[in-house]
């Protein structure tokens, strides 16, 4: 049987999830190029929260949601650690209706599913779940002892050796620099060692790097990188309950250890605010440090406001990186202008949650030619038509 021979460019979630799914079809020979280490690029800085509910990813992409929740689940109970999962449940503030309601629907959908869910008024009860809010701040809260948050390099790592397992091919270290184009089509790439190897379909999954690389083909990958500034403090007493994911709609918090990291929520980034968004190189990114003033005075503010419980805590350490946001915040999935060139970017803020959905749709895509609801609504054309 003829193979069908598919580069997937990067090892972060997005590459890694797309290559253990499409190396499911025993007629796909699949080759994935990562020119640093496995998930360590965003990926690496990623929060990794799955929340049952929350405001990061629509209701109207609920299943997207669950899926993902539940593939890192099971990769869990395959091997115990091996997503990372921290089971703290979510606790999801509401500052007005429109929250509350919102929060009311996620809870239906989470229950539908047979996960735990409540919407909780009693102000003494929210405070007993997470002792620093100040319960004045919000008109309610959701909360849900279910889920909780994990880690997208252990994921993507065991996605890379399942693939591997499956007969598929993961190169560490080596980059793609160039991909030919002949008559309007990609058909082969050329490696950082010089190497040129020709497929039927080459698909960028470089998060941030999608700008530089679709320029490998003349294509202008419509990315805005968006400043993911995490802050890691340490709170003065050691904490002696569990810290629930806590989600506000401008900022989130989680537990790290014996730290809280605090950060804005993608979705609160405006594309044209220079000081929230732009294009860089995240080449140049430090391992460490590199936030802004202002974003910490950002979260600072907030937990005055809302959790005033952590603003005696010191900063013990922080970290820039940088999500690749769409115009509508939501992926760029599948075909482009160039033929055989395709996509799986622009993940944003919801990475973790959204590619195992989307690479299970996508690989079967590739494979078969069948496209789904979610591949149409997230396709690269939505946004040539604006
Ligand atoms: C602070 C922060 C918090 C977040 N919190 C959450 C969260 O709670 N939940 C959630 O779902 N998502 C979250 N996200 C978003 C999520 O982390 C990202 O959407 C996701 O990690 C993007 O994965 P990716 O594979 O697209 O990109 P990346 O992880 O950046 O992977 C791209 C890879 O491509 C490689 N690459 C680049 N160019 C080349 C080339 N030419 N050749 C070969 N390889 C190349 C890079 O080295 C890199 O490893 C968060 C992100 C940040 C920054």
């Amino acid at each position: 049987m003829a193979k069908k021979k598919i580069c997937i460019i990067g090892g972060g979630i997005s590459g890694t999830a797309l290559g253990y799914n499409l190396s499911l079809y025993d007629d796909a020979e699949v080759t994935l190029y990562e020119k640093g280490r496995i998930g360590a690029g965003t990926t690496s800085k990623s929060a990794g929260t799955v929340c049952l509910f929350d405001d990061s990813l629509n209701n109207r992409y609920w299943d997207v949601r669950l899926y993902g929740f539940e593939t890192y689940c099971k990769m869990e109970k395959e091997k115990r650690g091996s997503a990372g999962f921290d089971k703290t449940g979510t606790l999801v503030c509401a500052l007005d209706e429109k929250d509350e309601k919102r929060i009311k629907t996620g809870i239906a959908l989470a229950k539908s599913a047979g996960y735990t869910g409540e919407y909780i008024t009693d102000k003494d009860r929210i405070k007993k779940i997470l002792p620093m809010i100040d319960p004045d701040s919000i008109i309610g809260a959701g909360y849900t002892a279910d889920d909780g948050y994990f880690d997208g390099t252990m994921i993507s790592n065991n996605f890379a050796s399942k693939m591997e397992a499956n007969g598929a091919t993961v190169i560490i270290g080596v980059g793609v620099t160039d991909i030919k184009v002949e008559g309007g089509a990609a058909v082969g790439i050329t490696t950082s060692e010089g190497k040129q190897e020709a497929y039927d379909v080459i698909v960028d999954c470089t998060g941030p790097w999608s700008r530089f690389t679709g320029k490998m083909v003349d294509l202008e990958v419509p990315i805005w990188h968006t400043k993911a500034e995490a802050f890691f403090m340490a709170p003065s007493e050691k904490l002696d309950y569990v810290f629930p994911i806590l989600k506000f709609p401008a900022f989130y918090a989680l537990r790290a250890g014996n730290n809280i990291f605090i950060c804005k929520s993608h979705l609160s980034m405006d594309l044209d605010n220079p000081m929230h968004a732009g294009q860089w190189d995240p080449d140049k990114l430090p391992e460490r440090g590199g936030t802004d003033d202002y974003f910490i005075e950002f979260l600072f503010e907030q937990m005055e406001k809302n959790v005033p419980g952590l603003v005696d805590a010191g900063l013990s350490s922080s970290w820039l990186s940088y999500r690749a946001e769409p115009r509508d915040f939501l992926p760029i999935i599948g075909d482009t202008p160039v033929k055989n060139y395709l996509l799986a970017t622009g993940y944003g803020g919801n990475g973790v949650i959204e590619a195992p959905a989307v690479s299970r749709d996508l690989a079967k895509y590739i494979m078969r030619g069948e496209s789904t609801l979610l591949l149409e609504e997230w396709a690269f054309s939505r946004l040539l038509k604006k």
